[in-house]
């Protein structure tokens, strides 16, 4: 080979290289963020986006909303005609044919009915009803009131079959409050990322996602509300990577009465409002739903039988934050919890 042709060669081959490597390292286009929030499902719906342009992260954000409107319409026990108010509008009568979207959330809430040990029941809703937490009949009922309730909330009444849904007691309630959000948030994630996103998060009220990093690669650091009432700043923070942070607390829906404080989240044991050491619980996992569904339940197990379940959850974790303004943090999270609001402590 003649020298000439040997430098022609080579380059080429610089010029190939050249190419090459700006093509690997041509800048993606800058992202830009786009946010939109709206009120939904009872609560503030919010999702952040970054997309290759705003038209393509509104459009994205757009169709998000669309399937939680979806969710809600049929879900809710209020919206005339939805799945859940048509099988209890048909308790003790007749089996209703229901989505597959509702069947599926229905069975999850089934199955959790078994690993919580009772304290999450999607047929709560006669007690729920009863206390009325939120909505323009609260009030404190009789014992004899919740004593009757009670006996409407066995869940062997419940029946599925195919896609057939019946409550066999004429007085049980469907009520899917604990875990229609957390899947409605699934269910969005999954629609953002069908059309295209890989960064964002959806926050439907405290039930948040993180999808993918922030654009330049770092975490999403998720706030943990304070749950003194009145308050609105963030107590603690973690980061957060494809994954689920869900909060519930007795700050959220309530009333007061002659000193007492009621809340939305019931235990279905006494029949009354979860009352323990804990103000708030928070849970981080793979999915919202399990982040909805366990949050709810760990508050009714209170302190230290929700540490114990937690802790016997596969990829589940868990910040349980006392009265005392104390923070409990489960193992697979230590050291990721970050205190904000120096009032509150992480004991264990
Ligand atoms: P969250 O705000 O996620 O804690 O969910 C509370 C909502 O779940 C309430 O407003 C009720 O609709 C419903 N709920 C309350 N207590 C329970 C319970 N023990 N099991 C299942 N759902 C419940
Ligand atoms: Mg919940």
């Amino acid at each position: 080979m003649s020298k000439f042709s040997k430098k022609s060669l080579l380059l080429a081959l610089l010029v190939l290289l050249v190419t090459l490597f700006s093509a690997c390292s041509s800048e993606p286009k800058e992202l830009v963020q786009v946010e939109n929030d709206t009120f939904i499902l009872g609560t503030r719906g919010q999702i952040r986006v970054f997309a290759a342009t705003e038209k393509k992260g509104n459009a994205a954000i757009d169709k998000a909303f669309t399937k939680i409107q979806d969710i809600e319409d049929t879900m809710s026990t209020s919206i005339i005609n939805s799945d859940v108010y048509n099988i209890n509008q048909a308790a003790g009568t007749s089996a209703v044919k229901v989505s597959p979207e509702t069947l599926e959330v229905i069975q999850t809430g089934v199955q959790f009915y078994e690993t919580t040990g009772g304290t999450f029941n999607i047929v709560l809703g006669s007690l729920i009803e009863l206390w009325g937490i939120g909505k323009d009949w609260q009030k404190v009922p009789t014992a004899a009131e919740i004593a009757e309730s009670k006996g409407n909330i066995d869940i062997q009444q419940l029946e599925v079959s195919g896609n057939k849904v019946m409550l066999k007691d004429a007085e049980m309630l469907m009520d899917l409050g604990g875990i229609a959000k957390g899947y409605a948030v699934d269910e969005a994630v999954k629609v953002l990322k069908a059309n295209g996103i890989k960064n964002g998060f959806v926050n439907m009220g405290g039930d948040v996602y993180a999808i993918g990093t922030k654009p330049d690669g770092s975490p999403w650091y998720i706030g943990i509300q304070n749950p003194i009432i009145g308050a609105t700043n963030a107590i603690m923070r973690m980061p957060l990577v494809d994954r689920s942070i869900v909060t519930s607390g007795d700050y959220e829906r309530y009333f007061e009465e002659n000193g007492e404080h009621y809340h939305h989240i019931i235990d279905p044991t006494t029949g009354y409002p979860a009352r323990n050491e804990l103000v708030s619980v928070t849970i981080i996992s793979d999915t919202a739903i399990e982040g909805d569904v366990l949050s709810t339940s760990v508050f009714v197990m209170g302190l230290q039988k929700g540490l114990d379940f937690v802790e016997g959850q596969e990829g589940i974790d868990a910040i349980l934050v006392t009265r005392n303004k104390e923070a409990y943090v489960t193992s697979g999270i230590k050291g990721q919890v970050e205190i904000l609001d120096n009032q509150f402590k992480i004991v264990n």
